[in-house]
């Protein structure tokens, strides 16, 4: 038996950092939105029990390192499955991109398995579960929008945002998340005032939606690549609304309102990096 199980991209409207824990991860809040850019995974029972990865990318390893893997086996324990799976993933999401691809995928292995299993198990105890593989993990179980806080296990679902395009450009780099982290100053951050995001969701206020997205790690991956800040100038300077880092970086979105203005943009920005994308938000 096979099934398939779609895992969107999610982009950042805001990422603050509220302080650092005792257990050295800091407290967040995280609201994201699902776009339409996403890995395709496909999950078929085997009777022997085993996890099998497969994917063609350079850079995403087809072992007991790849999350989709330690989703699967986290699943497996959880509910003392002895069945094993195989795992194709069909990757379009660009790889440590802070587009959170590696967590989608492991989120919709625990959502394919819950189902290919016959489980039914509730979302909430799927997101827990995903707590522990990263902590994007519980917000993409959900997918949509929502805010993530604690370390991200805390999820609540959000209005959706108002319908618009989203350009996005991911300069030839990778981050680490980790080593962003690590070059946090808690006194230095100028924080986004999310919950005026979360009112512009609700009034489905895009001009106001705009001008509040906000990301305390970009001027720290700024300092380390300058091309970050040359895209987000291009971006406001070719008409987007507003520009953002997403996650930890490198890829910078912009936000439009109108088709041919962000087409515009979509074929200003080929001059800049070769990873480009159009999509839509998924709301
Ligand atoms: P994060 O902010 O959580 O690091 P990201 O979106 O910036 O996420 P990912 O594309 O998730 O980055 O990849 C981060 C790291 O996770 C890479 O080193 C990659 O090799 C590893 N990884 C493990 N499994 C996967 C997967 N299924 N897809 C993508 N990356 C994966």
């Amino acid at each position: 038996m096979a099934l398939f199980e779609k895992a969107p991209a999610k982009i950042n409207l805001a990422l603050d950092v509220l302080s650092k824990r005792d257990d050295g991860f800091h407290n967040v809040e995280m609201l994201m939105t699902t776009i339409d850019l996403a890995d395709r995974i496909k999950l078929t029972s085997l009777e022997e029990d085993r996890i099998e990865i497969s994917l063609e990318s350079r850079f995403v390893p087809s072992d007991e390192r790849n999350l989709a893997y330690k989703a699967a086996f986290a699943f497996k324990k959880k509910y003392g499955i002895e069945k094993g799976v195989q795992i194709h993933i069909e990757k379009s999401i660009p790889v440590s991109a802070g587009l959170g691809g590696g967590s989608s995928d492991a989120a919709a292995v625990l959502r394919g398995l819950n189902r290919l299993w016959s489980l039914d198990r509730p979302m909430g105890e799927l997101a827990e579960l995903g707590a522990d593989i990263g902590s994007d993990v519980p917000f993409c179980v959900y997918g949509n929008t929502g805010i993530a806080k604690g370390r991200g296990e805390i999820v609540e679902k959000l209005a959706p945002p108002p319908p618009c395009w989203v350009v996005l450009a991911k300069p030839d780099i990778g981050v680490s998340t980790r080593t962003i982290f690590q070059r946090i100053i808690l006194d230095d951050l100028t924080h986004p005032n999310t919950d005026q995001i979360i009112s512009a969701l609700e009034n489905k206020d895009f001009d106001q939606m705009c001008c509040n997205i906000g990301n305390v790690l970009e001027n720290i991956t700024l300092k380390v690549y300058p091309e970050v800040r040359r895209i987000k100038n291009a971006m406001i300077q070719a008409g987007a609304a507003g520009t953002l880092m997403s996650g930890s970086g490198p890829t910078v979105y912009g936000l439009v309102e109108h088709y041919t203005t962000a087409k515009r943009i979509y074929n200003g920005m080929r001059g800049f990096c070769h990873e480009v994308y159009l999509v839509r938000l998924l709301g």
